[in-house]
């Protein structure tokens, strides 16, 4: 499932490609997908510039010379395509899009749990789907005192608390479980219990664990375009996701007593973590 770093990727291929260009065409394929697409999504983008393209949380934006924004949402498995496949197109494209430029994106997701709809360029912000998000991670304004702040009066689990959108944007499963790893934080201590010197460290983590796999979806950008056309979505090296059962980096974890990576599900979601190093 795309987090902050695979949507802002996917954002930057984007921007690269259609900042500029006029949509010469555009066709919605299906009814919905999540949501119902908008009467009139297509219309809205035939015959306009794309004067950016952008992400706020885990949504991208497409600002557009008419004031329209075209808003989405990748779900769990949305993805762009710009590879000239042929001409064929299959059940799963959704939305096809032909700039001026001959590049043609299209917009596939198999288990459509994906969304894009329609808004304006200066009410973005306050778009009921952005309107209650939280600080961007990335952005200077968050820091270890905001955090500390949204933190109080919270006992839920810390990772739980990570991942409720309007307390921070565009962290998910992944990155909450990598994160506190790095800041050596347990996933499952109450939110208010840390003080503010750990929650600053935390801050810090979730800045260096996202920045680095921007960087990484970044470089791969280049190269991995050509390939398949496909934009975002790039080999990762976690520390901890996925790894149940495995030593994590720089751990002197003794595998057959502590059975290393630990697995848990808090909120009906999978979380990873060292036992040893997250206190
Ligand atoms: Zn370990």
């Amino acid at each position: 499932m795309p987090e902050l770093p695979e949507v802002e990727t996917v954002c930057r291929g984007l921007a690269r490609l259609m900042v500029g260009a006029t949509i010469d065409h555009a066709e919605v394929r299906r009814p919905d997908l999540r949501t119902p697409f908008p009467p009139g999504l297509a219309t809205a983008m035939i015959g306009h510039r794309v004067l950016a393209v952008r992400r706020r949380a885990k949504y991208w934006l497409w600002d557009l010379d008419n004031g329209m924004t075209i808003l989405g949402h990748l779900g769990m498995s949305g993805r762009f395509d710009t590879a000239d496949h042929g001409t064929g197109l299959d059940r799963h494209d959704h939305v096809v899009v032909w700039l001026d430029s001959g590049v043609r994106i299209v917009y596939r997701d198999p288990r459509r749990f994906g969304m894009m709809t329609l808004t304006t360029t200066d009410q973005w912000a306050s778009h009921p789907l952005l309107a209650a998000l939280g600080p961007e991670p990335l952005e200077a304004s968050f820091t270890g005192t905001v955090l500390h702040g949204a933190l109080k009066g919270r006992s839920s689990a810390i990772k739980a608390v990570l991942l409720d959108q309007t307390v921070v944007a565009g962290i998910g499963n992944i990155y909450a479980s990598e994160a506190l790893f790095r800041a050596g934080i347990s996933p499952t201590r109450p939110a208010e219990s840390l003080g503010p010197r750990v929650v600053r460290r935390l801050v810090e983590t979730i800045k260096a664990t996202l920045g680095e796999a921007v960087m990484a979806g970044g470089s791969t950008l280049q190269d991995h375009r050509q390939v398949d056309g496909e934009l975002g979505y790039f080999q990762h090296t976690f520390a901890v996701y996925d790894r149940a059962g495995k030593a994590c980096p720089g751990c002197t974890c003794d595998l057959a007593h502590t059975g290393g990576i630990q697995r848990l599900v808090q909120t009906g979601r999978s979380t990873f973590f060292c036992p040893r190093k997250q206190r």
